[in-house]
């Protein structure tokens, strides 16, 4: 159980933007840990936030100025990671959440990255492939300052993919002169990807789900599960839980969801999206909202979408026994106390969804190394890294009576702690 007085302090936001979010998580870990107000207040700032704003030139000849944030949170533990993400809903305080996160995600799996995160505000559903590419190289260039193979290594995140990492790895090589395919990770085989990187964040989150049937005596094929999000994440989850015998009754992404008791067929339904472009319409599953989609019955929820979607609007109404948090911060403080009174387990996003940069290191200490393993190999690293930080996550939760996520956070945010603690004080 976590103190009255952080119980109060997070019941009193209401509704709490990534970063507060994120600030009053570490507010509980760092009173749990008992840290001094110095090392509070380097915690709870990021080291480096840059922010461009820089002109791209549109296919009817107009000039259209763009703003986008790459912030590097702590870099105690090794280089700066974490994604690039391109949506209209970009701000320099959820890039800032997100790179917070990321320096707990990487310390909680101990890999020797700290924690960045990137982002344009814009919509690129609405660019042509030439204004994406123009708008991404340009994006490249200004935050080349920051990034580099020792350095900061961007990668994919929402609305970002291998072709866009393949554009940011070829603009930094032109400028350096050379190519540098460590500078970013999810990118194309072609150019130093790695094999398994696409499936990595999604098969992580199902290899922790696993470990949490186990744990909670749930039977995985005769459970049912619902996936907020079809994207990267949401769609390998949603396929791999169907592949492992689990009912997959409701998917969603932006536009709504759909809902089919008797469970969908996910191959199926990833062939009738690529031929459709959407996922309305599938078969006879019912058409709902996003809304109605948190809120079905199910065994395991796993929202991989956004932020902000279990709140204290709609904890209580949820009827599912796991909550697996594939997107970032899906899930508000005060909903956490919410499911945690009424029992519902989460395993946190730090957690959940650290598969994908487990695999990010594969590809980054694989680039550097100029030598490639076989998808068999990187998929048991995952497994092994994710069941051993399930283990000592869930072994804290259980001896200290505490939520899943005051565990990871606690772990990771003592790694971090001991970092600066043992390199000192500079000068
Ligand atoms: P993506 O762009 O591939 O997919 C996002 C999906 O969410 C799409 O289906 C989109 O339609 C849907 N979506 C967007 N807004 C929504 C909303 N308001 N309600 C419902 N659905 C919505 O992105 P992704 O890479 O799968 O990332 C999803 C989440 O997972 C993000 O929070 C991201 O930070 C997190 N994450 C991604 C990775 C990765 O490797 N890609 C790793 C760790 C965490």
């Amino acid at each position: 159980m976590i103190g009255s007085k952080e119980r109060e302090a997070a019941l009193a936001a209401e509704s709490p933007s990534p970063w507060q979010v994120a600030l009053s998580q570490l507010n509980i870990v760092a009173g749990r840990l008992q840290l001094d107000q110095g090392i509070r207040e380097l915690l709870s700032s990021c080291k480096r936030e840059l922010t461009v704003h820089f002109p791209v030139r549109m296919d009817n000849g107009e000039t259209r100025v763009f703003t986008g944030y790459r912030v590097q949170h702590n870099i105690a533990r090794g280089p700066a990671k974490g994604g690039i993400r391109y949506a209209l809903t970009v701000t320099l305080d959820e890039v800032k959440a997100l790179a917070m996160w990321m320096t707990w995600k990487c310390a909680l799996v101990n890999i020797p990255f700290g924690g960045g995160k990137g982002g344009v505000t814009c919509d690129p559903s609405a660019l042509s492939r030439g204004e994406l590419e123009r708008l991404t190289r340009r994006y490249a260039t200004e935050i080349s300052v920051l990034i580099g193979p020792e350095r900061d290594i961007p990668a994919p995140d929402m609305n970002t993919n291998a072709q866009i990492m393949a554009w940011i790895m070829d603009t930094y090589s032109m400028h350096r002169g050379f190519s540098v395919p460590g500078v970013v990770t999810g990118k194309p085989l072609d150019i130093g990807g790695t094999k398994g990187r696409y499936e990595a964040t999604g098969r992580g989150c199902v290899f922790v789900i696993q470990e949490t049937a186990n744990q909670l005596g749930i039977n995985l094929q005769e459970a049912s599960a619902v996936v907020q999000g079809f994207g990267n994440v949401g769609s390998v989850a949603a396929r791999l839980l169907h592949e492992s015998g689990c009912r997959v009754v409701g998917v969603s992404d932006s536009k709504g969801g759909i809902y089919y008791p008797k469970g969908i067929d996910i191959n199926d339904l990833l062939e009738y999206r690529q031929r459709t472009g959407c996922l309305m319409g599938y078969k006879a599953a019912e058409r709902i909202t996003n809304e109605e989609l948190l809120e079905l019955p199910c065994d395991i929820l796993v929202p991989a979408a956004v932020e902000g979607q279990i709140t204290r609007r709609n904890a209580d109404k949820l009827r599912c026994k796991v909550v697996a948090e594939g997107a970032n911060g899906p899930t508000t403080p005060e909903a956490d106390l919410i499911l945690e009174d009424r029992g519902i387990f989460v395993i946190p996003d730090v957690l959940a969804n650290a598969g994908g940069v487990v695999v990010s290191y594969f590809e980054w200490v694989q680039d550097m190394q100029s030598y490639f393993w076989e998808e068999a190999e990187i998929n048991e690293r995952l497994r092994q890294i994710m069941t051993r930080s399930f283990g000592e996550v869930y072994s804290m939760a259980q001896k200290d009576k505490i939520p899943m996520r005051v565990a990871a956070q606690t772990l990771a945010v003592k790694r971090v702690v001991d970092a600066v603690a043992v390199r000192g004080i500079y000068p």
